[in-house]
């Protein structure tokens, strides 16, 4: 038997008990009929959670990283200018991508734990194809603003990383001008690893590379088993999609849709107050910029001297808790704690608060 874990790193968070009850359900076949309703269903939680309308919008059969894959292998036509703002470890795994799918890449580095230079990401390039940016910086904690990012891209298209935001804070994929978001399931939305909350507005679609280089994150593909071909009843087998794995973010989406996405965000919000405040009262110094704090991933620095594994080992030996290494270079010197989805309550904010103080001694 493995004992339980009070998952309080960078993600994957404990699931909501009803995510983690549906993945005892009877399996069903990818194509019965009671499967697609919730496929359809899924689908149109999605699109709440997103802050979008998009009719392409569907969990992608993977993790986070296969849905910035998919966002970079269907747009990138070689030799496209494709400007990254990167702020961390993920804008840096964003210009690896779109330079394997052909893109001239424009970096624009920050200094980790700084939210993104909207201005000079706007200015970095005269007509880029692309302007890709990650809303929530896992590896340092940091927001960044994609509505500014989408009022000033142009004729652009606006590629946004919520893998760490999406159900835990303020996301509005249409209003904020997204063309194309990726995300996870395994932080705020409080479902395991394992599918990739996508969405593509008709302009990226449009503009769409027509045969990428992936075959399986084809998007004109796999539109014929979500989206406008499904909708007419005339799906078509791409891929056996994760049937456990989609009633799991099924209800995992009906828990947070049924308590209200407004109130979901709050709590994120509380929480991370009330975990940032104690942090400081114990003394310990935050990483991230002020104001741009993500409330449900707080980086903290590691006290001179102290060992900054062996906290680790400790706190997971002794109280069955989780918290994550910096990135980066940060890997000794900054913790990273996650309160996301289920773990965004009070008592876990005491918990891990406690757990700190007695291991720190
Ligand atoms: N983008 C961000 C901001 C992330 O935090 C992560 C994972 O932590 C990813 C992308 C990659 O997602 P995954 O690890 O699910 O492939």
């Amino acid at each position: 038997m493995i004992r339980e874990r009070h998952l309080f790193g960078p993600g994957p968070s404990n699931p909501y008990p009803e995510a983690t009850r549906a993945l005892a359900q009877p399996l069903l076949g990818h194509l019965d009929p009671e499967f697609l309703r919730i496929m359809d269903e899924t689908c149109e939680m999605l699109r709440t959670v997103w802050g979008t309308d998009n009719a392409r919008t569907l969990p992608l059969s993977a993790t986070g990283s296969a849905g910035m894959e998919a966002a970079f292998v269907n747009t990138v036509h070689p030799g496209d200018v494709v400007v990254v703002a990167v702020n961390g470890l993920f804008g840096q795994r964003m210009t690896d991508v779109a330079a394997r799918c052909g893109a001239e890449v424009v970096a624009v580095e920050h200094e980790w734990g700084q939210p993104v230079d909207v201005d000079r990401v706007l200015s970095a390039h005269d007509s880029p194809a692309i302007i890709a940016a990650v809303h929530a910086e896992t590896s340092t904690g940091v927001r960044s603003d994609i509505a500014a990012l989408g009022a000033g891209k142009g004729d652009a298209l606006l590629i946004a990383d919520a893998v760490t935001s999406i159900g835990g804070i303020e996301l509005r994929a249409d209003d904020w001008g997204v063309d194309v978001g990726y995300a996870g399931t395994q932080k705020c939305l409080g479902v395991a690893p394992g599918l990739a909350p996508f969405t593509i507005g008709d302009r990226a679609f449009e503009r769409r590379v027509q045969k990428p280089r992936s075959w399986y994150l084809d998007l004109g593909m796999l539109g014929g088993y979500v989206g406008e071909a499904a909708g007419k009843g005339q799906r078509t087998y791409h891929h056996t999609a994760p049937t456990a794995m989609v009633a799991s973010l099924h209800a995992g989406l009906t828990r947070i849709l049924e308590e209200g996405l407004e109130s979901v965000w709050a709590r994120h919000q509380a929480a991370g107050d009330a975990l940032q405040a104690g942090l400081q009262e114990m003394g310990l110094e935050l990483f991230a910029a002020e104001g741009s704090r993500l409330p449900e991933l707080t980086t903290v620095k590691v006290p001179e001297g102290v060992d900054s594994a062996a906290v680790r080992r400790e706190l997971l030996e002794r109280h069955g808790i989780e918290i994550g290494a910096g990135a980066g270079a940060y890997a000794s010197s900054v913790w990273r704690i996650g309160l996301m989805g289920r773990n965004a309550r009070p008592d876990a904010v005491l918990l891990v608060l406690a757990a700190l103080k007695e291991v720190l001694g």
